[in-house]
């Protein structure tokens, strides 16, 4: 299945990217790995008349430590974020979430900054990122700006990145020691995405209480969200005892997709049992 014809360009630094988006307004888009844009170019569910490549711009596709922050390009692939040994060592979890994206060709290609302004429903990333409040840097012709993860994500793949802007980094404080972490998705079985995804993050106190839990979820509503009912039943109580009570709100107030993979009773479902095990990983994993 071939796309639609379009004009390619590439950009060799955000400048010339902002001003191609800018010259080409409604017509123009970025291409970054392309594994979510190509396919629905293929399906014409877009039709770009001008795609801007950002692959070649090199600033975007580095990891580095500033500020006491893990800052990743938007262009860093999934893989690289997998294989990094600062983001190992200091954000386990989106490591292990990048680990599970896709298969190899996927997580060759596809880059950090395309799948969160893809904003997928079923997307991996977007669980971990909220858990570990990310904080994403958007830029534009007018300025940049830092958007938290908490207010990222708008509607059904629809972020706080306008047209004609590129997001160009994403930065996270590093994970506490000792906390525990896991992310875990129910796979859909012919792509791998998230029928359902759950990251969760915990630390605990001297007392084993937890003083810090974040559950982001994926794949059950039209956008990812905090599980922050889930995220307040645990909160100042022994993991153990409390998990299986506090995962039962892990669908709270979300209305969950429905379609040929999954109805919303068990996306609903999926969404409680993977909240509970997600949380006694991440309790296993936590040192008080
Ligand atoms: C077979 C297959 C299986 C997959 N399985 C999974 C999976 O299990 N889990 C999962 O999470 N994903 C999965 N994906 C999606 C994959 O992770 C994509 O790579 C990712 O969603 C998009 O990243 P990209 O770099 O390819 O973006 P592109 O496809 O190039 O772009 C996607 C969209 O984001 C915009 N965009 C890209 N970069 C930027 C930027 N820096 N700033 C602003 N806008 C930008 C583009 O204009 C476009 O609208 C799968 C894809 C395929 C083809």
């Amino acid at each position: 299945m071939f796309p639609a014809s379009f004009e390619y360009h590439r950009a060799s630094s955000v400048k010339e990217a902002l001003a191609m988006l800018q010259q080409y307004g409604e017509d123009g888009k970025i291409l970054a790995g392309g594994h979510s844009l190509i396919p629905m170019m293929k399906l014409r569910l877009a039709q770009p008349a001008h795609l801007v490549d950002i692959g070649g711009i090199r600033q975007l596709a580095s990891i580095r430590e500033e500020g006491g922050k893990v800052i990743i390009g938007g262009l860093v692939t999934h893989h690289a974020v997998e294989r990094s040994d600062v983001v190992r060592a200091k954000l386990g979890m989106l490591s292990e979430c990048a680990a599970v994206i896709g298969d190899t060709q996927v997580r060759n290609r596809g880059t950090i900054g395309g799948s969160l302004a893809h904003a997928d429903p079923a997307a991996d990333y977007p669980a971990a990122v909220l858990a570990l409040d990310g904080e994403i840097k958007i830029e534009g012709t007018g300025g940049s700006r830092v958007v938290k993860a908490d207010d990222f994500f708008i509607d059904l793949m629809t972020t706080a990145v306008q047209p004609g802007e590129v997001l160009t980094e994403v930065a996270f404080a590093p994970v506490a020691s000792g906390a525990g972490f896991t992310y875990l998705k129910h796979r859909q079985p012919a792509s791998g995405f998230a029928m359902v995804g759950v990251a969760a993050l915990l630390t605990l106190d001297k007392k084993g209480n937890c003083d810090r839990v974040r559950v982001g979820i994926t794949g059950l509503g039209a956008k990812p969200f905090r599980a922050k009912a889930v995220e307040a039943a645990l909160l100042g109580k022994a993991p153990a005892p409390a998990i299986a009570a506090a995962a039962a709100h892990a669908a709270d107030g979300i209305d969950p997709l429905s379609d040929i993979h999954a109805s919303a009773d068990f996306r609903a479902e999926l969404a409680r049992v993977y909240t509970r095990r997600a949380l006694e990983t991440a309790a296993a994993r936590a040192k008080a």
